[in-house]
């Protein structure tokens, strides 16, 4: 079967490259009956985004084959109790720990996204890439970030997951993407853990994701309003970087299975 990996990103300004603010980002992995449906999707989410009016959006689409298609298994989903943002950063905190990160080095990643991680204190494109055992930053560009990239559910795969979380009410896009994206990433040998909340100001559930916990939904991460978001990838020390992006960022990856 032939797929097509789809990208999209957006900025206001002009292009990311000419200075532009980033406004919104997206991908899919979908076979060509879906293709259409999937571009307009993201065209239309790139319109509509919180963080602003964008006059910059690209949208790539790339023809692969689906033997160099690497299987995943979607993490199981839980929810953290927190009642307000400041529960929930020491929750996500704990949840890093629990999962061999440092615990400096998870107060670190914290204030990092609290403070925004991309240069004058903004919000980042993709994601930072921190040590999970010293607080270093390991991407090699700080406002551009890492983009994971070619990850997407199988459509079955995805059918049986929405029917199975519908009566907890988590069976919406926002979730079953974050969650194919944190599976891709904590699949990586490489990465102990993943942080995430969102930039969008009305949003503020985030996750701790991670292979001996699974997708950790925290409830508040930030206060209704802040505008600042991003996700961070805690890594294991001697980590060879270039090839962790190139498989975040090229290799086509889908959930197929379930645990
Ligand atoms: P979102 O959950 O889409 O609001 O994204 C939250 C933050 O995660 C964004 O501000 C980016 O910093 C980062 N991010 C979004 N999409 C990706 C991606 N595909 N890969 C890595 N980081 C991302």
């Amino acid at each position: 079967m032939t797929l097509f990996n789809v990208r999209m990103r957006a900025a206001q300004g002009g292009a990311h490259e000419e200075g532009g603010i980033h406004i919104s980002g997206g991908e899919r992995l979908v076979d060509r009956a879906e293709l259409t449906d999937a571009v307009s999707a993201l065209v239309d989410r790139a319109l509509r985004h919180e963080a602003g009016d964008a006059d910059f959006i690209n949208v790539t689409i790339d023809r692969i084959e689906q033997h160099q298609v690497v299987s995943i298994e979607a993490l199981p989903i839980r929810t953290e109790y927190a009642t307000d943002a400041e529960e929930g950063r020491l929750a996500a905190r704990r949840l890093l720990e629990s999962s061999g990160v440092d615990a400096s080095v998870a107060a670190f990643g914290v204030t990092l996204l609290a403070n925004g991680a991309a240069p004058g204190g903004r919000v980042m494109r993709g994601a930072a890439i921190v040590g999970a055992l010293e607080a270093m930053r390991l991407e090699p560009d700080r406002a551009r970030g890492v983009r994971v990239a070619g990850i997407d559910w199988e459509r079955q795969t995805l059918d049986t997951w929405r029917a199975l979380m519908t009566a907890d009410g988590l069976a919406r896009p926002r979730v079953w993407e974050a969650l194919a994206l944190a599976s891709k990433v904590v699949a990586q040998p490489d990465v102990v853990a993943e942080l995430c909340w969102s930039d969008d100001p009305s949003y503020v559930t985030g996750y701790v994701a991670s292979q001996l916990l699974g997708y950790v939904r925290i409830p508040h991460l930030k206060q209704r309003g802040d505008a600042l978001g991003g996700r961070i990838f805690f890594v294991r020390q001697g980590v060879d970087i270039a090839d962790l992006i190139h498989r975040l960022e090229v290799q086509p990856a889908w959930i197929d299975r379930l645990p």
